[in-house]
Formats: C-alpha cells, sequence, structure tokens
C-alpha cells in the first residue's frame, strides 16, 4: 500500500472514531455542534415545536455571531399563531443555561426570541419560548458532525437573493459596482467632514474625525466629546506628558488607586496625578464620566487610554497638520492611475507606509512598554498605531478630509490624486460585517475576493443601503432586481 492510500486510510479511521465517539444521540452534542446543525437548519423543519407544544416555523436561522451576546442575529421565526418575528437566537445545551449564564440579566440578550436546546427541561420553564433539537435532527448527530465538521461558510439556501444575479455578472461589471457604492460612501463621509468644517474650520474638523477613529467601534463618541472640547484642555499643556496627563484626567480614565505590584505603572500614575489634581477643578466642565466608555471586549491594543497616549504625540508636535498634508503632495507616493488595491500593489504598500510614518510615533518610554495605565511592563516594545488603524484613519478621515478640503480650494488636481489613492489603497483588515457580506452577497469566504479598502467599502455601502434596510430573508430588497436590470442594460 502507497503512502498516499495509508494517510487516506489514517483520516477515515480517526472520523469513524468520531463517530464512535458521538454515537449515541441520547448524549448531548458539543455546543458548537449544535450551534452548526442551527446555522444549516439540519433538522426536521416542519416539526419543530417549543416545549410547550406550539409550532415553531424558521424562516430564517439568524446569522452566526461571534462578538458577544445571543449566538444568533436577525432570526426571522413564527412561533404558534403569534405573527412573524424577526429577533434572535440562543442556542444553550441546557434550558438553565440562560440563568446560569447570566443571559436574563445582560442587555445584549434583549433581542432574544428564541432558546435553542439539546433535550426538553424536566420541569417546564417560565418566560422565553424553548426549542429542544434531540429527537429533531435530520439524521443521527454522528452523521451531522461529519457532514458539518468543515461547513464551507453559510450554506447555499441561506445566501441572500441578489447573490444568483450577481453571479451572473462579469468580473469587471461587480468591481465597477463595487467602486460606485465606494464612490458614494467616500463623498458621504466628506460632505459630513465639509458640515462640520463650516462650522468649526478644517482643523478642528480634522481633530474630532480623528479622535472619533481612536475611538475604534465601541468608544467612538467619548473620544468625539474629548475632541469637541480641546481648545480648552489642550491650553497650557507643553509636552507629550503633560497633554496625557490631562487627556486621561479629562476623559475619566486616571486611575485614582496605585496598582501596588507594578512599579513603572505606579511611577507614571504618581506623576500624571502630580499634574492633574492642580488642574482638575479647573476642568470639571469638560471632563468625562468613566461610564461614558466601554470596555468589554476590548483588546488591550485598542484601549483607550492607549489611543490617547498616541493622541497627545501628534498634539504636541507642531508639524503635524503640515506632514499630513505633504504626505498628499510629495509625488514619491503618488499611484499609478488604474492600480486599485491589489494586496501585493508595491505602491498601495508604499501609501501605507508614508501615512504611517505621519501617524506612527517612534517610542513613548511608557506606552511603548505597556498596553494601559496599570499593565504590566511588556517583554517587547509595542507600536502605538497597527497597520489596521491606519488604513481606517486613511479611509475614514484623512482622505475623505483631504478631497474635500480641496475641492473647496478648487484644487482638482490634488483632489483627483487624493481619490486615485482611495482606490489605490490595500485592503482593511477583515472584519464580521464584512465576512458575512461576502457570504451571503458573493458566496464565498474568501477575504482575497473582494481587492482594496475601497472595495470593501463599497460592499459595506451595499450593505448599509439595502441589507440594513432588509432582513434575513432579504424581504422588499429591490438590490437583487438592480443587479438583474445591469446585467440586462450591459447584456452581459
Ligand atoms: S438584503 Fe438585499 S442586498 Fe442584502 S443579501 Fe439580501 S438581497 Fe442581497
Amino acid at each position: 500500500m502507497n503512502s498516499s492510500a495509508e494517510n487516506l486510510y489514517a483520516a477515515w479511521r480517526e472520523r469513524g472514531r468520531a463517530v464512535d465517539r458521538l454515537g449515541d444521540d441520547l448524549a448531548p452534542p458539543p455546543e458548537k455542534l449544535l450551534q452548526t446543525i442551527w446555522l444549516h437548519q439540519r433538522l426536521k423543519r416542519d416539526q419543530l415545536s417549543t416545549a410547550d407544544g406550539r409550532l415553531v416555523r424558521v424562516f430564517h436561522p439568524g446569522f452566526l455571531s461571534r462578538e458577544g451576546g445571543p449566538d444568533f442575529r436577525g432570526a426571522v421565526l413564527q412561533i404558534g399563531d403569534d405573527k412573524p418575528v424577526v429577533g434572535d437566537v440562543e442556542v444553550d445545551l441546557q434550558a438553565g443555561g440562560w440563568h446560569a449564564h447570566g443571559h436574563d440579566r445582560n442587555p445584549a440578550f434583549q433581542g432574544v426570541v428564541l432558546q435553542v436546546v439539546w433535550a426538553a427541561p424536566a420541569k417546564p420553564v417560565a418566560g422565553l419560548p424553548l426549542l429542544p433539537l434531540q429527537s429533531r435532527l435530520d439524521a443521527p448527530l454522528a452523521e451531522l458532525a461529519l457532514a458539518l465538521e468543515n461547513p464551507a461558510g453559510l450554506p447555499e439556501n441561506l445566501r441572500g437573493k441578489c447573490a444568483a444575479p450577481l453571479r451572473e455578472l462579469a468580473p469587471g461589471q461587480i468591481t465597477a459596482l463595487l467602486h460606485a457604492a465606494a464612490k458614494l460612501r467616500f463623498r458621504h463621509k466628506a460632505a459630513a467632514i465639509l458640515a462640520r468644517a463650516r462650522q468649526a474650520g478644517w482643523e478642528a474638523a480634522l481633530w474630532e474625525y480623528l479622535f472619533r477613529a481612536l475611538g475604534y467601534k465601541h468608544n467612538t463618541w467619548p473620544m468625539h466629546n474629548l475632541a469637541e472640547t480641546k481648545g480648552r484642555w489642550l491650553r497650557g499643556t507643553g509636552s507629550v506628558f503633560e497633554i496625557q496627563s490631562r487627556l486621561l484626567g479629562v476623559s475619566g480614565l486616571l486611575p485614582d488607586e496605585l496598582t501596588r505590584s507594578q512599579k513603572a505603572a505606579d511611577s507614571f500614575l504618581r506623576q500624571a496625578w502630580d499634574v492633574w489634581w492642580r488642574e482638575r477643578d479647573a476642568f470639571a466642565d469638560c471632563r468625562l464620566p468613566r461610564a461614558a466608555w466601554r470596555f468589554h471586549g476590548l483588546r488591550p491594543a485598542n484601549h483607550p487610554q492607549r489611543r490617547l497616549a498616541l493622541a497627545a504625540h501628534w498634539l504636541a508636535d507642531p508639524k503635524f497638520l503640515a506632514k499630513i498634508e505633504a504626505w498628499a503632495t510629495t509625488p514619491g507616493s503618488s499611484v499609478p492611475a488604474g492600480d486599485h488595491g491589489e494586496p501585493d500593489n508595491p505602491a498601495g504598500r508604499e501609501l501605507v507606509n508614508a501615512l504611517r510614518a505621519v501617524f506612527q510615533v517612534a517610542r513613548d518610554d511608557f506606552w511603548s512598554w505597556h498596553w494601559t495605565v496599570k499593565s504590566a511592563r511588556l517583554p517587547q516594545p509595542q507600536p502605538l498605531l497597527g497597520q489596521p488603524r491606519v488604513t481606517d484613519l486613511a479611509v475614514n478621515v484623512v482622505l475623505p478630509w483631504l478631497w474635500v478640503r480641496a475641492g473647496e480650494g478648487g484644487n482638482l488636481v490634488l483632489q483627483a490624486e487624493v481619490e486615485r489613492r482611495y482606490f489605490a489603497w490595500p485592503a482593511a483588515e477583515d472584519n464580521s460585517v464584512l465576512k458575512l457580506a461576502r457570504q451571503r452577497l458573493l458566496g464565498t469566504t474568501r477575504a482575497g475576493a473582494v481587492k482594496g479598502a475601497a472595495d470593501q467599502q463599497g460592499l459595506l455601502q451595499i450593505v448599509s443601503d439595502f441589507c440594513e434596510q432588509s432582513n434575513a430573508i432579504c424581504a422588499d430588497c429591490r438590490f437583487p432586481e438592480l443587479v438583474s436590470g445591469l446585467k440586462a442594460q450591459t447584456g452581459a
């Protein structure tokens, strides 16, 4: 027997063992497998009923979420004679998981309309409708475990209604569609910046949007609030450390207790308090409550304390704005027309590196070595700004700001150059919205199927314009019809 046949047999044998382990359908499966069964609806769908005997119709199981909160978002269900509802679904092995995991007290779970469990509880449970799956699988559990071992993303029948007409388009047409949506998104961002600049001035508008971007998803608004009062709290500061201390103070993020275990952290804290205690009353009107910030699910690198420490470096640099302007006009980082954000495109990489050089901080004695004010010293220094955030800053703030300001100033050459850079920018970090959109619209899990940051922005715009106006079963969504019309117009 040759070695590849032996390997194949070994794989079969391993699979056979997995089947042995799940051979008893009475034993509860791992929760992840139960979620996968629900996602793929490997169920006797016409026989689903709640523990209290009401028929359950599943029009859509919802979208699997890995971001905390309920397991499935946006399911479309009908329970008994009630009207169909859109809501979340939580999958637990046992009914008691709802209370045991604290879901009943967690506001993120308020939208849950159905709890899916493995077995029906011995005693009825009041409250949430409960759907036991144990006797409703469409195949033995072991068989399902093998079939769903490596499911390739969203099942075909759960893709969006636009997936089929989009598949009919030529690749160039899909790119053109994404670019059109990306352009619209870019112009909306630029228009919002312009509106703010008309009230507060170009520089203030830039700072507000930079701060918002530093808030990254969860802390946009407290960051925005800080930027709005910048004229007050920045006055009288000189060094980076003074700005950091004041920013930590006004943000409400300066801890008032020492760690007693981290020498460097306690030394930083003492010095920051030396600055802040004398002046805190003077800034009472622009101080934020700590409750304004969200910390749940934050990576240490995105902690707002660290983001503010970085902003202090930018604010302390008198040439910071001039550097951004110089980056936009430096021919060395210009982009050939038509170079559209390919991941291996050297011009795109050059753009990112050149802008990163403007935003990155060479070294901060404390923050290069600590994620947060109270954290232990890191074994290696860490940059205050990673490459993915440079792309966020570019696409959401710097490029739209430069573009709209150039347009308002009549500098159409610069405006065209900024737009070229936008379309040449390499793809941003993948995220859960993009992943789901790729699967629903384009039928693929491959991140590389959407090339370049602008194409990603285009996809996000379609999600915002169509998916978010509809539901999981694409009710009343006009996008499929529009895509079909595009094909008919061009005769693709
Ligand atoms: S809601 Fe519309 S755009 Fe979104 S997946 Fe469904 S058909 Fe496509």
